[in-house]
């Protein structure tokens, strides 16, 4: 086993990507109306393989070689990072860019045409883009939250630019390095009950399942990620209660999946979900470099 920081940051990335395998084969059906999901499956709404993913995983690989590329958040060559990915399936794992949304692939066809890195501006994108492919930034700067937050927004903004993205974002990446740094699920839940922020775009406390939304809303997703985790004994419950949850099931077990594996380490990952992970090595690969090369102050 990896050193438990180092376990942790894999943790983040596998859990993402091990999140959106399990939930991507349901993906924008109703809660309740799939048999409860235990495993990978090869069937659903993607037509991907068992253990296969989708944009949620695709995005945070091309965020993570740029952060490793550039040393930081590099609007420009973030953005090209995603236009190969969704004009050439590069960081695919079909040579698709499945589960695009179309706000998304708007800000992406914005930037071919204009060049702007702020092509997203005008299009208030509040989705859960956002944070669904965060890990690479809270790893690289899980040594210090100021530049982590920076790093989070900065990101979301080249696709989504609603006010609730972009804190969703900024709440998203403290919470995870709360959890990177110390690997103490009460200590998360503490800063995420202490987070004025945090409170203004949601509340998952003491909240019933019914009362818990699906939607791919970057606010609503970070409360359904944090119920989740909040009645959960380990990565596998949190992650399995995520992709039950119906509606945006990819992201919000990757959402889940990520802070749970922050949490509680790779090692906590059900060793079946990682031999059966699409890139599992490459994942393993990048998580390690950016833990390893991650900075303290942004350049
Ligand atoms: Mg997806
Ligand atoms: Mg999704």
């Amino acid at each position: 086993m990896a050193e438990p920081s180092l376990d942790r940051s894999m943790g983040a990335f596998l859990g993402l990507a091990v999140g959106d395998a399990l939930g991507a084969p349901y993906e924008g059906l109703g809660r309740g109306s799939y048999p409860p999901v235990s495993d990978y499956s090869a069937e659903g709404v993607h037509g991907l393989g068992a253990g296969g993913w989708t944009d949620d995983t695709a995005m945070a690989i091309c965020l993570a070689e740029s952060l490793l590329a550039r040393g930081g958040v590099d609007e420009r060559d973030l953005l090209e990072r995603f236009l190969r990915w969704y004009r050439t399936g590069e960081n695919s794992c079909t040579g698709a860019a499945a589960g695009i949304s179309r706000k998304t692939r708007a800000a992406l066809e914005g930037f071919e045409r204009s060049g702007r890195v702020d092509a997203a501006a005008e299009l208030e994108n509040a989705g859960n883009g956002a944070i669904m492919r965060l890990a690479p930034v809270a790893i690289f700067f899980r040594r210090n939250e100021i530049e982590a937050r920076r790093a989070a927004a900065r990101q979301a903004r080249v696709t989504h630019t609603a006010q609730t993205a972009l804190t969703a974002a900024e709440c998203f990446a403290d919470l995870l390095v709360v959890a990177l740094q110390t690997g103490d699920p009460e200590a998360v839940s503490r800063a995420a009950a202490g987070s004025k922020r945090l409170a203004d775009i949601c509340d998952p406390h003491g909240k019933q399942r019914e009362q818990i939304s699906s939607a791919p809303r970057a606010a609503d997703t970070l409360e359904a990620a944090l119920w989740c985790l909040e009645g959960a004994a380990g990565f596998e419950q949190a992650v399995i209660e995520a992709v039950n949850l119906g509606g945006d099931t990819d992201t919000i077990g990757a959402v889940t999946g990520q802070l749970a594996g922050a949490i509680f380490g790779a090692s906590a990952i059900p060793p079946r979900w990682l031999a059966a992970l699409h890139s599992r090595a490459r994942l393993e690969d990048l998580a390690r470099r950016l833990h390893e090369q991650g900075t303290e102050v942004a350049p």
